[in-house]
């Protein structure tokens, strides 16, 4: 056992996940949800996900050792200034947001004595919301970055490297601001451009064809990502704004550079850039 009472704001995906993995690794005894969705929060309670169910938020986290919270970026800080008041002493407070430089700055400034914060950011997921996606091994195998700054808790953060391991993550540390840059590069662009690619076929007008109603597996393996919750991505794209921005306008240069080559009729030059991609991705498989 790690923890007595864990508290969840936030039932749904990673919250619902997070809380399944611990309870099946055995490592938390009773766990409390919590949620602005009442509907999802009964569905997390009748699917065994949590414990209990608090409609009061500063009710549920009164007596939690630990609370993670997994909702929108944007809503991290709101609900943290929320619960602070209610927060026992020694509890540690840590989240699943997938930005972190601010988040993780305003939190710890909003932490009453004796309460830590301990950034964090689980490198898994689907294109599914709400209770009913989560599931117990989402986490097995993949990675969790936390990102403790200069004044986090040594044990707080301890406490969670524990409750992450135990829900089958492997956990490194980074520092905010780098966490923010790498990911905007690797998660944030990678939706940025799946929407926008979407959004470009789906309004083409190709002499009036419906050119959506000629998808592949092709289109459909690249574009998997544009299904996931648009709240959320907006909520993304603005926490991450600067970073996102320099990975957006490196990815346009290359587009440009792509573009370049094709007009040119550049067959050397298009084999080069198809060949140092398809390295690329082989190497990450
Ligand atoms: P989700 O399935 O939509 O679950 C979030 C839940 O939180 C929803 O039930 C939502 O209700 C509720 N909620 C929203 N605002 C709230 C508030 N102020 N107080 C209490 N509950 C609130 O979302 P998720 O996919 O689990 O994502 C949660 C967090 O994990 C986000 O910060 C995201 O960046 C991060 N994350 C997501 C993924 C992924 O692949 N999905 C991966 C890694 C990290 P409503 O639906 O009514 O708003």
């Amino acid at each position: 056992m790690i923890i007595n009472r864990l508290a969840v704001i936030g039932v749904g995906l990673i919250g619902g996940s997070f809380a399944l993995a611990l309870r099946s690794a055995g490592v938390v005894g009773r766990v409390i949800g919590i949620d602005t969705d009442v509907d999802n929060l009964a569905r997390a309670l009748s699917l065994g996900i949590v414990d209990e169910i608090a409609v009061d938020a500063l009710q549920g986290v009164s007596k939690a050792d630990a609370v993670f919270i997994s909702v929108p970026v944007c809503a991290i800080a709101s609900v943290v200034k929320n619960i602070s008041v209610a927060l026992p002493e020694g509890c540690v407070v840590t989240d699943g947001g997938s930005v972190k430089a601010d988040v993780v700055s305003q939190c710890h400034d909003l932490m009453p004595p004796g309460c830590s914060f301990v950034g964090g950011h689980p490198i898994a997921g689907t294109e599914n919301s709400g209770a009913t996606a989560a599931f117990s091994g989402l986490f097995r195998g993949k990675r969790c970055v936390l990102t403790p700054q200069r004044g986090t808790d040594k044990s707080a953060l301890e406490t969670v490297m524990k409750l992450w391991t135990a829900a089958g993550a492997e956990v490194c540390c980074m520092e905010p601001g780098h966490h923010d840059r790498i990911f905007a590069e690797i998660s944030h662009l990678p939706h940025a451009v799946a929407y926008a690619l979407v959004h470009a076929v789906g309004t083409a007008d190709v002499e009036g064809e419906n050119v959506l109603s000629y998808t592949a597996g092709g289109f459909r393996d690249f574009t998997r990502i544009a299904s996931s919750d648009p709240v959320m991505w907006r909520d993304i794209a603005l926490m991450n704004r600067n970073s996102l921005l320099a990975s957006i306008d490196g990815f346009s240069a290359s587009l440009a550079e792509l573009r370049r080559r094709i007009e040119n009729d550049d067959e050397e030059g298009l084999t080069e850039f198809f060949t140092t991609a398809k390295r690329f991705r082989d190497g990450i498989l």
